[in-house]
């Protein structure tokens, strides 16, 4: 398969870049710059043979994509939300599936190591996460409990000077090469606790899921702990309770919701510059009605969820972005790119199925980003008990 040649311009119709700091802008270009250079030439043919193009780990540690917020102490890049956001977008852009993994490292593996745990479990791990060196994954959901992750059954058993982990967690990206894993399980009293797994530890395996038609180029597994000791220090102290794993969940969500607009404005691009050079009934397809309604309702969305996207990173950088107001942005932005992705292929026509432009790709990927990290109606749900005060999940 020939090397794509990646023409990417990004769409701004409300000249959105003037609320971006300059810093804001060096980070999405050098972001972008290294997407173009070294995703976009490869990650069809990755996709394509359903692998996980495990050269791109450095560079995303270059960039900065492990922990762009975990302060440089620990390794990380120590910058705010919305520069998180941005690399999330640019690296969505390339593929959802990267973007899966930056988001499981930095999000779901970091961040809870950072937030909740012990002084010494940050300095042990987090300066090899950021530096790629060491790769996690994060296990909540389980073969019986996907939207209710009360509910697991994984647990722990206090042996006096180890714990004793059994269970089994199901659908955890990066799985099948993780050095460690953040595990959820519960106590004897039901409470539910983080734990650091290390690959090695006896009773402990990874086994691969296969025959995915999505997120093709991200690696799924399940982690199966089969009386797996493990060390009492790496338990994580700080914070117990379903609200620890959901805490992980408010930073990576809000990341996809970042991420996912990258898809959009990908397929958008794509769709635009197709349809300006296709002619058929001696005209560019792009002069017809019924092609200028899909790509004016294509920018009219993108935008909107630009604005929404970005006065979320800036409530997210002052502390006061809701899990609610981040389910919204997760839930409007994924749903966005979606219909963003099933249109612009159709303007592609038959070129739009195949792996010469990357819409097709992008719009398998999201049929996974459209249900984890909370589905679709669970997220309306949240909307729903939030404004209403009345849960209607549970
Ligand atoms: C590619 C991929 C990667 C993933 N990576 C990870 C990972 O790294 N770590 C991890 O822990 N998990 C991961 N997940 C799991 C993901 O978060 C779950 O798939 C998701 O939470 C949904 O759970 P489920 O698949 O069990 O669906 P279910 O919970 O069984 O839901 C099935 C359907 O029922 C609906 N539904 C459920 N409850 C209600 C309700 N109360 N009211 C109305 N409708 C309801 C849902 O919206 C959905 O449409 C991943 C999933 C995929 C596909």
């Amino acid at each position: 398969m020939a090397a794509r040649q990646d023409l990417y311009q990004h769409p701004d119709y409300y000249l959105m870049d003037e609320m971006l700091s300059d810093e804001h802008k060096l980070i999405r270009e050098a972001t972008r710059e290294w997407v173009k250079r070294d995703v976009s030439p490869i990650i069809e043919e990755y996709a394509q043979r359903a692998e996980f193009p495990k050269q791109l780990v450095k560079g995303l540690a270059e960039v900065g994509a492990f922990g762009p917020y975990i302060p440089t102490e620990y390794g990380g890049a120590g910058l705010d939300q919305i520069s998180y956001g941005l690399m999330m977008m640019e690296i969505e852009r390339g593929d959802s599936g990267v973007r899966s993994t930056c988001s499981v490292q930095s999000s779901l593996v970091m961040y809870p190591i950072y937030a909740y745990g012990s002084e010494e479990q940050r300095r042990k791990y987090l300066p090899k996460l950021a530096s790629g060196e060491m790769l996690g994954s994060f296990g909540l959901t389980e073969p019986n409990f996907g939207s209710n992750p009360g509910g697991m059954v994984t647990n722990i058993k206090d042996m006096g000077d180890h714990y004793l982990l059994n269970g089994a967690k199901m659908w955890i990206s990066n799985a099948p090469f993780c050095d460690i894993a953040v595990v959820w399980a519960k106590n004897e009293a039901g409470r539910i606790h983080g734990v650091i797994v290390e690959r090695g530890m006896e009773g402990f395996t990874t086994p691969e899921t296969h025959n995915k038609w999505s997120l093709r180029a991200s690696a799924t597994g399940e982690l199966v702990f089969d009386n797996v000791k493990v060390p009492k220090e790496n338990l994580l102290p700080n914070k117990s309770g379903l609200g620890a794993p959901l805490g992980c969940l408010d930073s990576a969500r809000y990341g996809i919701a970042w991420g996912a607009l990258g898809a959009a404005m990908d397929c958008y691009d794509t769709a635009l510059r197709y349809s300006k050079e296709r002619v058929q009934f001696d005209r560019p397809i792009g002069g017809f009605q019924l092609q200028q309604k899909k790509l004016a309702e294509m920018i009219t969305e993108i935008t909107k969820a630009q604005l929404l996207t970005l006065r979320l990173g800036q409530l997210k950088n002052e502390g006061r972005a809701t899990t609610a107001q981040i389910s919204m942005a997760k839930r409007n932005n994924v749903n966005m790119a979606l219909e963003i992705a099933r249109e612009a292929r159709q303007m592609l026509g038959g070129m739009g199925i195949t792996g010469d432009y990357p819409i097709m790709r992008h719009m398998m990927n999201l049929e996974s980003v459209v249900t984890y990290e909370g589905t679709h109606d669970i997220h309306l749900l949240i909307t729903g008990m939030d404004v209403t005060g009345l849960s209607a999940f549970k």
